[in-house]
């Protein structure tokens, strides 16, 4: 008969082990069931409702489709849009009244740093006022970008990740010029 062992289980060992799993698993939980709260108040309006559409189906896909129209029951705010001064205080208001764990989008060039509005009237980017965990530059961003920003979040809300990302061209705008150039002058 071979010789019996006691196996004894690290009690710090065994906790640290169910806590990670626990993150990952509430991080997965998390990222796929996005209850959005949309802030829009301008042009970038359009291309919101084109990304929500099924032509893109840049939302219902990635579990983020539901809207929320009270801030206490959402917790992805989606600023869409150039945000006034006077628009500034209200949106504050907003995301302090949504429960943690929270996230916001900043989509398009006005949310994210005021666009081209350079005047006293517009607050030049939403991280002004609030935090602000993606940005998706474009005026307006393309439904692609959209996704981009999206899946950049979700992937952020896996890892627990705060710090702020930015959504990246898919190609180098400078090439598409230079490919612009070169087709209308027919070479
Ligand atoms: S980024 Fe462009 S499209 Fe979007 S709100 Fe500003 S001006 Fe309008």
């Amino acid at each position: 008969m071979g010789e019996l062992k006691q196996v004894t289980l690290d009690a710090s060992e065994s906790s640290g082990f169910a806590t990670t799993k626990l993150d990952a698993l509430l991080g997965w939980a998390r990222k796929w069931s996005l209850f959005k709260y949309p802030f829009v108040t301008a042009c970038c309006g359009m291309e919101f409702m084109a990304v929500t559409s099924p032509r893109f189906d840049g939302t219902a896909r990635f579990g983020a489709e539901a809207p929320r129209f009270s801030p206490r029951q959402s917790d992805l705010l989606w600023v869409v849009g150039t945000i006034s001064q006077r628009q500034a205080p209200v949106l504050k208001r907003i995301y302090e009244q949504m429960m943690e764990p929270k996230w916001v989008l900043a989509f398009g060039t006005c949310a994210s740093c005021g666009g081209f509005y350079d005047n006293y009237t517009t607050v030049p980017g939403i991280d002004k006022i609030i935090p602000c965990d993606v940005y998706i530059p474009g005026c307006p961003p393309r439904p692609e970008a959209v996704i981009d920003g999206l899946m950049l979040l979700q992937d952020k809300i896996a890892r627990g990740d705060k710090t702020p990302g930015i959504v990246k061209p898919r190609e180098d705008p400078a090439s598409l010029v230079k490919l612009r150039l070169s087709k209308d002058s027919g070479q």
